[in-house]
């Protein structure tokens, strides 16, 4: 950004050591795209060297004769006062001046005074003859634009962990945050009653401050948020008790949400609006993010939809087949149907008993039964005893190295 401003800076200061002639040329170029937008030096009548002081007694006579009130009978008057005080706008703001020297009507990023353009301000007559609407032209840019920077409160993030049966069945889930909230007392305005505050004397209200900054041989604009007022443009004369003026204050609150079927770990739940409240309470607020982490299945492991369990079987089971039934998290027993001769790394899959896509249509996924041997932990004097005199009519009756041959040949799917 500060960047862009050098280089602008810069560009400008090269343009103009080139000379007034190209530069007028240049000017007249991009004035054939202008329509009927006069130069404001001429609808003010004054030179371009004119002084602060001129540019203010310029306006106020021409306010003067074209007040609507002076002109009731004459319509074009309102437009030609429009005009006026689009000129001075302008003209009597040294950033916004020194911009339409550069650019004229035909400045980067569009008109200054948004996309509407210019909507004229309400100056009472009497004000003309005194020095009352200086402030109102004082506030139209910095409001403007600390307006757009200032639109949208933070984002908040908060990590938050769900049972793994609410991937089944979803969940409606509270939490409670502690959060920059706006003050119920003063509507987030900081200030006990609606006139209790002021513009800010440090920056006039704008809520940005200029200095010069040298760069080498240039001198350079730079713009920063008023600290005076923490770039607000008022300052609280009559602060509000609950929030000391602050506007907003770290309140506990609780949140309501859905969890939706289907959620995995590192998704997160966007709550719009429940963020922080914007600086000054002018604009939105911010998002609320609630990144889920799904806590662990005491069993099963999860792809996506599919879920993967480990099934210890005992050498009988294996070899004689059985049916084993556990509970699921759909609430119906999982029979698992062990076929005779199975294998330990076997896997058998059961369709349609995994979890629901997150929000799909798309049916559930499958669970993955891997079939592990099961190993007594301790064995009995008898059973070790049994299992001798069944050795030999357990094992196959092949050569150990044809058997080492059989077992490469299955693992290689041959
Ligand atoms: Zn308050
Ligand atoms: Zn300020």
């Amino acid at each position: 950004m500060m960047g862009k401003q050098i280089i602008a800076e810069l560009v400008v200061i090269i343009f103009l050591e080139k000379g007034t002639v190209e530069k007028s040329r240049c000017l007249g170029e991009v004035g054939i795209h202008m329509v009927d937008k006069r130069d404001y030096y001429e609808i003010l009548g004054i030179s371009k060297e004119s002084s602060e002081s001129e540019i203010k007694k310029a306006f106020r006579s021409l306010a003067r004769k074209f007040h609507p009130d002076k002109n009731p009978d004459d319509p074009s008057a309102e437009n030609k006062f429009k005009e006026i005080q689009e000129a001075y706008a302008i003209l009597s703001n040294p950033e916004e001046r020194r911009k339409y020297d550069t650019y004229g009507h035909n400045r980067p990023g569009g008109s200054p005074f948004g996309p509407g353009g210019f909507q004229g301000v309400n100056i009472n007559i009497d004000d003309l003859f005194g020095g009352g609407f200086e402030s109102i032209f004082g506030q139209i840019f910095g409001n403007s634009r600390s307006n757009n920077r200032r639109k949208k409160g933070g984002d908040l993030l908060v990590r938050h962990t769900v049972p793994f049966q609410s991937v089944y069945d979803g969940l409606e889930d509270e939490l409670e945050i502690e959060a920059l909230t706006s003050c119920n007392n003063c509507n987030g305005s900081g200030s006990r009653d609606p006139n209790g505050t002021r513009s800010c004397p440090s920056c006039n209200g704008r809520g940005r401050v200029q200095r010069i900054e040298r760069v080498g041989p240039f001198a350079q604009q730079v713009v920063s948020d008023c600290p005076s007022c923490n770039a607000l443009g008022t300052i609280v004369t009559n602060p509000c008790k609950t929030c000391n003026g602050a506007g907003n204050s770290y309140q506990n609150k609780k949140i309501k949400f859905s969890v939706p079927p289907g959620i995995a770990s590192g998704n997160r739940i966007k709550i719009s609006g429940q963020g922080e409240p914007p600086r000054g309470n002018i604009g939105e607020n911010g998002n609320l993010f609630i990144e889920i982490e799904v806590l662990d299945h005491p069993w099963f492991e999860r792809d996506g939809a599919d879920i993967l369990m480990a099934l210890p079987v005992n050498y009988a089971d294996l070899l004689l087949g059985t049916t084993v039934t556990i509970p699921h998290i759909d609430g119906k027993e999982l029979q698992i149907k062990i076929p005779p001769n199975s294998k330990p790394g076997d896997t058998i899959a059961l369709p349609r008993r995994g979890l629901p896509h997150m929000r799909s249509s798309r049916g559930r996924g499958s669970v993955t039964v891997l079939l592990k041997l099961e190993i007594p932990k301790k064995i009995s004097r008898s059973l070790k005893n049994k299992l001798k005199e069944l050795k030999s009519d357990i094992s196959n009756s092949q050569s150990l190295e044809d058997s080492i041959i059989e077992e490469a040949n299955n693992r290689r799917g041959k």
